[in-house]
């Protein structure tokens, strides 16, 4: 089993439905891994992507890790008859050094997420039973997948009106739970925004998310001001590294914090854990899992924060996407953010699906199902 063909190209990405509207020059891998093994008279290909939030990698990817995967001999599972992206995952490695995560790791979870998208198209199982059967930590889901709509940006005009029609957007999707961002401008102007959500919504169905841009002294105000409304969390809220403050906010902010989504490796998820004062019974953790070196580096840092007292239900995946939903389902995990009006094609459901009592399932074709999102399989398409 090899891989005999990599195709990469960055392509641009908006925050918002209406991709006019400047978003900061966001851009994400797309890959294809083309296999040796193929089904139908055609090759097995996998396809993935950069997830949401940390640029394409493209450089990263043709310089050094799509190379080493073309060059390694046997990827195949133990009983030969499939891809065993563990294996690839190792190659890719090879001659890393520990340390300096950098974006390495978001370059890395791309191509994992090919590599497990043709496995499961090889198992011919969606990803999440694929999973289920080789992942000794596997606690597959036996329900629907709690779910939030992330979104809720800033917009350039018309913020307020504009914000509230967001979320009606999303409430008749049939999303009952939304993130909306905040930080990044005064405090009096993003508790305005969370006033026009919570006129839409209960405050335990509203989640905001400073994307790390409170200082220090910034985030205790921040918390001080969000702890009467008693929101569902409050995410990202100061330097992803500045433990010292997480952990200031922490001891006077009674409501659930969320951290983790800037944080790529299991040395810097036991650094939280360990300094950041965050309560394992209460807060949640939102590392993503492509931004985290793929599934292998997600697991570890499952394992790592497991083993330390974190239960699973505390881990709610960012990204917004597909890859996401299997791995919920496949972990038993809290569950999954879907980016239902943003980063399109990327975010959403399949085409057709939608929501039930505010959960959702995974795609049930074989891979991940990109397949099934017709405006995904037709960029995909491009990389051929
Ligand atoms: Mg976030």
């Amino acid at each position: 089993m090899r891989i005999v063909d990599i195709r990469e190209r960055s392509v641009p990405i908006s925050r918002y439905a209406d991709p006019a509207l400047p978003s900061g020059g966001l851009t994400t891998s797309i890959v294809a891994v083309v296999t040796d093994a193929t089904r139908n008279g055609r090759p097995v290909i996998g396809y993935g992507f950069g997830s949401m939030g940390r640029f394409a990698q493209g450089g990263l990817i043709r310089e050094r890790f799509a190379p080493r995967l073309l060059g390694a001999t046997d990827l195949a599972t133990a009983d030969g008859g499939g891809l065993d992206p563990f294996r690839a995952w190792h190659a890719m490695m090879a001659n890393e050094k520990a340390g300096g995560h950098g974006e390495r790791c978001v370059a890395v979870g791309t191509l994992d997420m090919a590599l497990w998208d043709a496995a499961a198209k090889l198992a011919d199982l969606p990803l999440h039973r694929l999973l289920a059967e080789r992942l000794p930590e596997a606690q597959p889901a036996r329900r629907g997948l709690a779910a939030y709509a992330g979104g809720g940006y800033r917009y350039p005009a018309d913020d307020l009106a504009r914000l509230a029609d967001e979320i009606r957007r999303l409430r008749d999707l049939g999303y009952a739970s939304v993130k909306l961002k905040i930080g990044g401008v005064p405090l009096a102007q993003d508790l305005r925004r969370i006033e026009a959500a919570l006129a839409l919504l209960p405050a335990d169905r509203l989640a905001v998310d400073a994307m790390n841009a409170y200082g220090p002294a910034e985030s205790l105000a921040a918390a001080d001001a969000l702890a009467p409304h008693e929101l569902r969390w409050f995410e990202d809220i100061c330097d992803p590294l500045d433990f010292e403050t997480h952990g200031a906010v922490a001891a006077r902010y009674d409501g659930a914090i969320a951290a983790g989504e800037a944080l790529f490796s299991e040395a810097e998820a036991r650094l939280l854990h360990r300094h950041g004062g965050l309560r394992p019974a209460r807060d949640i953790l939102v590392f993503d899992p492509v931004h985290c070196y793929g599934l292998p580096g997600y697991l570890r840092i499952l394992r790592a924060l497991e083993a330390a007292g974190w239960p699973r239900a505390a881990f709610w995946p960012h990204g917004g996407h597909l890859c996401c939903q299997h791995l919920v389902a496949a972990l038993g995990l809290g569950g999954v953010e879907v980016n239902a009006l943003c980063f399109a094609p990327f975010g959403g459901l399949v085409d057709g699906a939608v929501p039930v009592d505010g959960q959702v399932l995974p795609p049930d074709a074989p891979g991940i199902g990109f397949e099934q999102k017709s405006a995904l399989r037709a960029l995909f398409a491009t990389l051929f």
